[in-house]
């Protein structure tokens, strides 16, 4: 199954404790685009940038098999700039700044050859956007969308309507207590279910993710990392993985979602090891299956 993939392309500054990159490449649509690229291709792409973007990422993309033609490049315009700062405690960001740019018009045309791609991908962008983008869709089969506190503080009203047309949604702890009003992350995602989507993946950082339907809760661990450069992307990355091998499969049973969330929290584990992209590049599709059979290992023990 191919896979369309909306989100933001992005600048990004960032600050962690073991260093610093300015304008460097990022973006919901990138991260997810690369990351589903180890599993299908090609991965078709809609967005937008400046005519400041770098060629270097324009082929780096194109080098990852993704297709580019539903990118939109505005060349008196700047690409959307995000920076934020990680505490020592990786598990915390605060946001810098978010510049929208390009992003503030940006209406998102996708292109007829895509309309009737199979897997969509919502990345992390004003829902109002994903929206539009659903609304020139021909019946997609499937649904995946990823967002963020931004958003749920912004436009909340907008995200309920886009979580009625998804099948699978895709936040992180903090982002389900906000858009439920509710602490326990169970009964969250109980609550956003009822919102729309038939499974809510709630991710915990270092701490794995939870995959919640109305059958079954799972609760996949994080790969234990030593080195973590970089978390921005990790979410992304995630997302990346979980519908690249959902569309690789063509798979949605309860057994591969819980393989697809393996799967994600590899292609994050990845993601963290380097700043920017730079974990993405150069993987393999042997590495990433190395790493999700530990995965197996992590939580598996022998009963008496
Ligand atoms: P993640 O670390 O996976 O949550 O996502 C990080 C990426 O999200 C960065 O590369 C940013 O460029 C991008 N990003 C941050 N804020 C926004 C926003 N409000 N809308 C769209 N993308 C964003």
């Amino acid at each position: 199954m191919s896979v369309l993939v909306v989100g933001s392309l992005a600048l990004d500054s960032i600050e962690t404790p073991f260093g610093s990159v300015h304008d460097a490449i990022g973006g919901s649509a990138t991260y997810i685009s690369v990351a589903a690229s180890y599993f299908v291709n090609p991965i078709r792409i809609v967005g937008v940038v400046g005519g400041d973007f770098p060629s270097s990422a324009i082929t780096f993309l194109e080098e990852r098999k993704v297709d580019i033609d539903g990118l939109q490049v505005i060349k008196d315009g700047k690409t959307f700039r995000w920076s934020g700062r990680y505490r020592y405690d990786l598990n915390e960001r605060d946001t810098l700044s978010t510049d929208l740019n390009v992003f503030e018009k940006f209406d998102p045309e996708i292109p007829e050859k895509y309309r009737k791609t199979r897997c969509v991908c919502l990345g992390n962008i004003d829902p109002v956007l994903q929206l539009k983008v659903l609304d020139q869709m021909d019946n997609p089969r499937l649904v995946v969308c990823d967002t963020m506190n931004y958003w749920i503080d912004r436009k909340k009203a907008d995200l309920q309507k886009t979580l009625k047309r998804i099948n699978i949604l895709i936040l992180n702890d903090s982002e389900a207590r906000l858009l439920s009003q509710e602490p326990n992350l169970i009964k969250a995602g109980r609550v956003i279910r009822s919102m729309g989507p038939r499974v809510v993946i709630i991710k915990k950082g270092e701490h794995g993710a939870l995959l919640l339907t109305d059958q079954m809760t799972f609760s996949a661990p994080a790969y234990p990392m030593e080195n973590i450069f970089d978390p921005t992307g990790a979410g992304d990355s995630f997302a990346g993985g979980f519908v690249g091998w959902l569309a690789r499969t063509d798979d949605t049973s309860e057994e591969n979602l819980k393989r697809a969330v393996i799967y994600g929290s590899t292609l994050a584990s990845f993601c963290v090891e380097k700043f920017s992209v730079d974990g993405l590049k150069d993987l393999t599709y042997l590495r990433i299956q190395d790493r999700f059979r530990e995965f197996r290992e992590l939580s598996r023990f022998e009963d008496l």
